[in-house]
């Protein structure tokens, strides 16, 4: 008899906490390996395509997206997915020069450089994450995989060989593994023990889409202003996502603005190059930090997304972390399952720990390295980092090494970051 048979009655094979976009990523990836999960999050999982729901949008490496093209999300994300053909980055003005100059320094990465290796496909592509969430939703309905929601976890446990899960209204689900996905906040990870260690930057990102006059081209900018980024990323329809980097006061100050006070600082950061600029949907601020979990596995639990590692969002990574994890976590479990072994084992959560804990270490410091050097005024570390950036631009290799690690295609891929079936 199969060790499923002897295995005792449980909800489901993993119960994963968190419907966000790993978490149901996460869903649909198990699913698709034959793994039979549950997802359970306290926000409405139908709800998520109001503008007020989330004003972000993601930078997603071409190889996530290959991921969701996989796993059936590909359709319903597609018509809001605008490619990333180029990315410009500029420091915002020469060492020594005023203020209002113009940057003298850029650094140009181009799609059509990395063809060869990409079979066409773009730097990555941006999507708002309401439109993420949505199509995600859709595509786990249509799976007919089981979703609690609005459900709240209001505490984690785990003995002997179960993982068990308490809601806030009294309901108790048991499993052999869970899996928190539930955010930077994660109460999985505070139930398991596992402390987290970073530190916050002292900034927000304020967010806001804007309807542009001219069109963008496909082109990302990543301005590097004397208060930290300001990057311009491209949506469909002729619209562009600000994430503009403030100190706190000033941060909550934009957000506040009057529109057209906000319109007129906004014209002030980005020049005349894509004409005029106004807002097209309401302004968010989220804090900026870096947060790393001590570990990502317990007895019968693993963290994923956010709950594992939070980074700032300046090289647009964190999300892409996220998918990584799924990709790999997905591929541990269904390559355990297909041997027979207890997916919940100490020996089988240990590969997706060694799998994963070295590269989300290295990506989460180097963000660090890369949000100090290109948060600050300091004319010696503008010298460096312009000369860093004007080598970068002349030499080719370089260039391509940064797209292809960027684009998530460098390094031990997971099957369904190859677009393979896991
Ligand atoms: C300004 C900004 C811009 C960014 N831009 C990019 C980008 O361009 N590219 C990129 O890759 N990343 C980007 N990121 C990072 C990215 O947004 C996050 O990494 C991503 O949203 C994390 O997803 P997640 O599913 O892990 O967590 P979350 O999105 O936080 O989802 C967690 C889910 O868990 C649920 N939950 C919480 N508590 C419980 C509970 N007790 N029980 C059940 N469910 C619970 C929540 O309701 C939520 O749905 C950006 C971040 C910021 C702040």
């Amino acid at each position: 008899m199969s060790p499923k048979h002897d295995a005792p009655k449980h909800d489901a094979e993993v119960i994963i906490v968190g419907a966000g976009m790993a978490g149901a990523t996460l869903a649909l990836a198990l699913a698709s390996g034959g793994i039979d999960c549950l997802l359970i999050d306290p926000q409405p999982f139908d709800a998520q395509l109001a503008p007020t729901f989330d004003g972000r949008a993601s930078a997603v490496a071409f190889s996530a997206f290959r991921q969701w093209r996989v796993l059936g999300a590909g359709d319903r994300l597609e018509p809001h997915a605008q490619r990333i053909e180029q990315i410009l980055v500029t420091d915002g003005r020469p060492a020594g020069a005023s203020a209002k100059s113009p940057s003298g320094v850029w650094l140009r990465f181009d799609s059509s450089e990395i063809a060869d290796r990409t079979d066409g496909e773009p730097l990555g592509y941006l999507i708002e994450n309401r439109h993420i969430r949505a199509g995600l939703a859709e595509t786990v309905q249509a799976a007919g995989i089981v979703v609690l929601a609005p459900a709240k976890v209001a505490r984690t446990t785990s003995e002997g060989g179960a993982a068990r899960v308490t809601l806030e209204d009294g309901r108790v689900l048991t499993a052999p593994l869970v899996i928190g996905v539930d955010g930077r906040a994660s109460r999985v990870r505070s139930d398991m023990g596992i402390g987290t260690m970073g530190w916050g930057y002292g900034h927000v990102g304020v967010v806001a889409t804007v309807a542009l006059e001219r069109d963008h081209g496909g082109v990302a900018y990543e301005h590097f202003l004397p208060t930290g980024p300001f990057a311009i990323l491209p949506l469909t329809g002729r619209r562009a996502s600000l994430v503009w980097t403030e100190g706190l006061d000033k941060g909550a100050a934009l957000k506040a603005a009057r529109p057209e006070v906000f319109e007129a600082h906004l014209r002030r950061r980005f020049g005349p190059f894509l004409g005029g600029v106004t807002l097209a949907g309401p302004r968010f601020t989220y804090p900026l930090g870096l947060q790393l979990a001590e570990r990502i596995t317990a007895p019968r639990v693993a963290l994923l997304g956010d709950a594992a590692h939070a980074v700032h969002p300046i090289a647009g990574q964190g999300l892409n972390m996220g998918l990584k994890d799924v990709a790999a976590l997905a591929q541990v479990l269904a390559d355990a399952a297909r041997l027979g072994e207890d997916i919940g084992s100490e020996a089988v959560l240990a590969r997706y720990a060694r799998w994963r804990s070295v590269d989300n270490l290295g990506v989460a410091l180097a963000t660090d390295v890369f949000t100090r050097l290109f948060s600050n005024d300091n004319p010696l570390t503008r010298t460096v980092r312009d000369a860093g950036m004007a080598v970068v631009n002349r030499i080719g290799p370089a260039r391509r090494l940064f797209m292809t690690e960027a684009g998530g295609a460098a390094g031990d891929l997971p099957r369904l970051l190859r677009g393979e079936p896991v």
